[in-house]
């Protein structure tokens, strides 16, 4: 009797632990081609209201394009912290690891009032490898970035590069020129210093700046860097098309591109600015940015269904804003109607961050008409002395948006005042994302993921044949392993430091977040980046540097 309780708790005991791996379990066939696709910042409700606001506008089917194929959701968090932040997030995606807030595809330092799960100091500071940079180096796929935002910004730089500052925007482009992606399409012209265009004009890339009409020309036979604007692009309902390309077209002249390659490719596609709306608490500017995203998907999804061998894979990389169809105001909700909902927002000619533009450069006695003529609504006296004494700057800092008195967080609460959606907050929160896949022969992972896992998943479709850990030995070993036994310098003086090894008359100099050496005055190309952390004094490089200095 006592045999068989002990067996059937037994048995219980195994049943639990199949049911805690209930991830995908059946083996994954990889495709040739694999797109990433990341609307930034894209909690649930979005989906439900841009759907909607679709279906009342009459602007296309009562489906999103990514609607066929949402299979689970990715727990996504950080190392130290429920509620990610995007440099982590996509981190996680991308390396296999967790890390935490500004880190970019780096290992995690430890923090032991809040790490999650056990950290290793040993490892802390250590770049890892990426699923873009494996399937470059070790499958010698194409790869590209499309975005809206400037392209070292986080989640872009999560697939390219490693710091522990996403905020280090210089060492970030650096590292992305040097990687030596096929295609970057985006915004950051800012960024992109004469220097970094020099090096990919010497590698034959195409660099396009503010040119919508050449890239829309582009005949897809180089490889090519596309940019538009300083740093982010407008929001898409303020996109002006004649100058800004949309992402759905930047989508689709990146898959001209990058499919020329027989090997196959990896691209990340970035419907960036759905965070930036949710930071500002904007909701017409949240649902047409998703679509512009969803528009993208479309894009994708067509290819893939045509090409027959590419996964397509939707999913964002945290919560933002709390964002919901219905509010506390809004009273009676199971009897109003569609035009309840929608209706006003509808309305909205351009988005809260284009109506502070236009209103700091108007009269005061031309608000009214500037704000009825954008978004129908008229202002109230009291709401045109709260808009007038706005502190009268333009927030510089998007994260702040919905927590600071200026005109554009004034006109956020005003516009908000008269339509249905709900927000708990100006930052990102901590629920789990929708996770949505089409695969050719529907090996799609199911029910809830962890980031990490769902990064497993990205390593098998994509089809490495090596752990990402054993790339990462290789492609990032510390320079004080590498060259043990060598008289080592490192040079800060210049833009980027520099390691000096030597050994007699023997000298290589090994420039930080770049991909080439030198080695007794001979130029060696790399095939991925060397990286320096300042925190530690330590270059992460190549391991086979060594074998090249002995010879
Ligand atoms: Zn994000």
């Amino acid at each position: 009797m006592r045999k068989i309780a002990l067996l059937s708790i037994l048995f219980v005991f195994c049943g639990q632990l199949m049911i805690a791996q209930n991830q995908y379990r059946k083996k994954v066939k990889s495709t040739k081609n694999v797109i990433l696709m990341i609307p930034d910042g894209t909690s649930v409700g979005v989906y439900s209201a841009a759907r909607w606001y679709q279906i009342y506008n009459e602007l296309g089917s009562d489906r999103l394009a990514v609607d066929p194929y949402w299979c689970g959701t990715v727990k996504t968090y950080n190392s130290n912290a429920p509620i990610g932040d995007s440099a982590p997030t996509t981190s996680a995606y991308m390396t296999g690891y967790l890390s935490q807030a500004g880190n970019v595809a780096i290992y995690p330092e430890v923090d032991n009032v809040h790490d999650i799960h056990p950290v290793d100091a040993n490892k802390s500071l250590q770049p890892l490898t990426t699923v873009l940079e494996a399937a470059k180096y070790d499958l010698k796929k194409s790869t590209g970035l499309v975005v809206t935002v400037q392209f070292p910004h986080a989640t872009p730089a999560d697939c390219s590069s490693h710091y522990y500052d996403r905020g280090k925007y210089n060492i970030l482009a650096s590292q992305q020129v040097a990687n030596k992606l096929d295609v970057v399409i985006g915004s950051g012209n800012q960024y992109l210093t004469e220097d970094l265009q020099k090096e990919l004009e010497a590698r034959g890339t195409r660099v396009i700046r503010d040119d919508a009409k050449a890239l829309r020309e582009f005949d897809a036979n180089q490889n090519v860097w596309a940019l538009y604007e300083k740093t982010n692009l407008p929001f898409d309902m303020d996109r002006d098309d004649n100058k800004i390309p949309s992402l759905s077209e930047m989508t689709g002249k990146a898959i001209d591109r990058l499919s020329k390659n027989e090997n196959g490719f990896f691209l990340m596609v970035e419907g960036s600015q759905v965070d930036y709306a949710a930071h500002a608490n904007d909701p017409i500017a949240i649902m047409t940015e998703y679509l512009a995203f969803d528009r993208a998907v479309q894009v994708a999804i067509d290819f893939a269904k045509k090409d027959g061998n590419t996964t397509v894979v939707v999913v964002s990389d945290h919560g933002n804003s709390g964002f919901t169809i219905g509010e506390y105001g809004f009273k009676n909700y199971a009897r109003r109607g569609l035009n309840d909902v929608f209706g006003t927002v509808s309305q909205f000619k351009v988005s809260a961050r284009k109506l502070e533009e236009l209103l700091l450069k108007a009269k005061p006695e031309e608000f009214r008409s500037i704000v009825k003529e954008n978004t129908g609504i008229e202002i109230t006296e009291e709401e045109l002395t709260t808009l007038l004494s706005s502190k009268d700057y333009k927030e510089g800092d998007y994260m702040n948006v919905s927590n600071s008195v200026n005109l554009s967080s004034s006109l956020s609460k005003m516009l908000n005042s008269r339509t249905p959606f709900g927000f708990t907050t100006g930052g990102h929160t901590g629920e789990d994302v929708l996770l949505a896949v089409y695969h050719p022969n529907g090996d799609v992972p199911m029910g809830m993921n962890t980031n990490i896992e769902f990064n497993k998943y990205l390593c098998d479709v994509v089809g490495l044949k090596r752990p990402l850990d054993e790339l990462t030995s290789e492609m990032f070993a510390k320079h004080t392993d590498v060259f043990q036994g060598l008289d080592c310098d490192i040079d800060v003086s210049g833009e980027y430091p520099k390691l000096i090894v030597k050994k007699g008359k023997k000298q290589m100099i090994i420039p930080a977040f770049k991909s080439a050496v030198q080695l007794n005055k001979k130029n060696l190309d790399l095939k991925s980046v060397v990286v320096y952390m300042d925190k530690n004094k330590t270059f992460y490089l190549p391991k086979f540097l060594r074998v090249e200095f002995d010879k």
